[in-house]
């Protein structure tokens, strides 16, 4: 469908660590793909400024042209830097490639090279290139997480004092747990002055006690020297104004901080086109569905021994897809291994663990489940199995003990899963309980509050309930999920308002 477009068009240029599908990890790859996305559409210019990552995804950018070589500061040094052009999905994106060993390896994160250092001097050679190369006055620069924080701090403090005027600089935060700690001197080596930033009102650490002014944050310095922030979810933002080490510099720039919800990207996450099932489906013909369930339970060995397709289908069948990390809410995720089993379901996890302790307690779940009837436990990242098992699902598993917004759950609903989540942050403000009448034209899904297991336990017990004993229920929610309109067309207008209201 047309999107109308805006009236008053801006030029956006987003600066961060993840793009999706090229170079994603989690969420923050999914979110800038799809907001530039939707910007675009509404007629807006944007685009993206991303590493390029050794590991990055080169088949899927297309027209990947080098640019330009420039030099920029690192470390008393001016470090030669190709800047390459490409599209990806649509979108247009900047790689930035410095001749350095930043940014090596097979993954995005955890390389050999120091991390911090080489977002400082990506921050500083996205400015760079803006000023020396392209002499671009955009009217926003959107930074995202600790990783581009020390840009606004440039900006404010150098680039807007050569020839960079116009850009006023947006920041999103999509998980505050992640807060970019810097010594002076680290900061010293984007060309900045570390003992400048080393007071309580700038970026001295909050949770130093008598505030240690060796100890920075870029994440603190970002939100102070940002024009607004956003933050991924209205009830997140009040969780992190409440407590975290970081609520009390939150709550002196309370005036400039909003919470927006993140939107999926539809054009990605979208069940009637998607490449990756083997049957499209939509809400108003879930037959597809059905086969992608099938085809799933066949493939991982869910439908073996006497299970003709319609007993097979009959087994209600919950999927997990998530980091493996402890803010996921690992213990739950464990104990609902035991608990659907129990209940006589079936469950697939499709998860990674960046921690290896983490890594080993799953292998261990693996050999003592994959060979049985029931559970699958896949140990990897793939995009690919991910949409297969979004569409295979009756449910969408998120029990996080902490979630900033999450895309599980909405991308989940709108492949026909109905989401069993724990109440905190973005799933609170996204999945509305099935059996909480007074809320009924929201309702959409089972939540639960308690980090223990019995809450998940009775959440679990109500989905399964639903599921085998209210058929008309059930398939009136399953079409309910699939009609949510989470898409970033929705929410992008509010990204647009805020840009709106501090551009120069
Ligand atoms: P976070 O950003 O904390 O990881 P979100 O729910 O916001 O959590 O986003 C997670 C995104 O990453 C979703 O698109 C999800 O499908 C995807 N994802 C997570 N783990 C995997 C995996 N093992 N394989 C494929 N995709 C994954």
């Amino acid at each position: 469908s047309e999107v109308k477009k805006d009236s008053k068009l801006m030029h956006i240029i987003h600066v961060t660590a993840e793009m999706a599908p090229i170079a994603k990890v989690g969420g923050l790859g999914d979110v800038v793909t799809g907001l530039a996305r939707a910007c675009l559409s509404r007629g807006h210019r944007v685009d993206i400024m991303l590493p390029f990552y050794e590991c990055i995804q080169r088949e899927q950018i297309d027209d990947l042209t080098l640019i330009t070589t420039y030099n920029s500061y690192h470390d008393g040094k001016w470090i030669p830097t190709h800047a390459y052009s490409g599209t990806v999905s649509g979108i247009p994106v900047i790689f930035i490639e410095p001749s350095h060993q930043f940014f090596k390896g097979q993954h995005v994160y955890g390389g050999s090279y120091n991390e911090l250092e080489a977002y400082l001097f990506f921050s500083r050679a996205c400015l760079e290139w803006m000023q020396q190369v392209t002499r671009t006055q955009p009217d926003i620069i959107h930074v995202h997480e600790w990783q581009t924080g020390a840009l606004p701090l440039l900006y404010w403090d150098m680039y807007h004092y050569l020839s960079l005027q116009k850009p006023r600089i947006v920041l999103t935060i999509h998980n505050m747990e992640h807060y970019g700690e810097c010594r002076q001197e680290q900061l010293n080596m984007c060309g900045l002055d570390g003992s400048l930033y080393a007071t309580f009102d700038k970026a001295v650490d909050d949770r130093t006690v008598g505030h240690n002014p060796e100890r920075l944050s870029l994440l603190k310095g970002g939100i102070v020297y940002s024009n607004a922030v956003v933050t991924v979810s209205p009830t997140y933002l009040k969780e992190t104004l409440c407590s975290g080490w970081l609520s009390n510099t939150l709550i002196r720039h309370r005036d400039k901080y909003v919470g927006i919800v993140n939107g999926i990207d539809t054009a990605m996450w979208n069940p009637s086109i998607d490449v990756f099932l083997p049957s499209k489906f939509h809400a108003q013909n879930s037959e597809g569905k059905k086969l992608c369930k099938y085809y799933v339970q066949r493939g991982l060995g869910l439908a073996s021994g006497n299970h003709v397709p319609d007993t097979a289908l009959k087994v209600p069948l919950v999927v997990c897809i998530t980091r493996l990390v402890a803010q996921k809410g690992l213990h739950l995720i464990i104990h609902a291994i035991k608990q659907v089993e129990e209940l006589g379901g079936q469950m697939v996890i499709l998860g990674k663990a960046p921690d290896s302790r983490v890594g080993s307690e799953f292998e261990g779940l693996v050999n003592l489940h994959n060979q049985g009837p029931s559970i699958r436990i896949l140990l990897m990242y793939s995009e690919e199995l991910s949409h297969l098992l979004y569409a295979a699902a009756d449910f969408i598993l998120v029990p996080s003990m902490y979630e900033p917004c999450g895309l599980a759950q909405m991308i989940g609903m709108r492949y026909g899963a109905v989401p069993v989540v724990r109440k905190t942050g973005g799933l609170a403000d996204t999945v509305f309980d099935m059996d909480d009448e007074p809320n009924h034209e929201m309702t959409n899904g089972f939540v639960f509050e308690g980090i223990d297991e019995g809450s998940l336990n009775r959440a679990l017990g109500r989905a399964f309930a639903c599921y085998r004993n209210k058929p008309d229920e059930w398939n009136g929610v399953v079409k309910k999920v699939m009609a949510v309109d989470n898409s970033w067309n929705n929410t992008a207008g509010k990204y647009i308002e805020i840009y709106e209201s501090v551009r120069a």
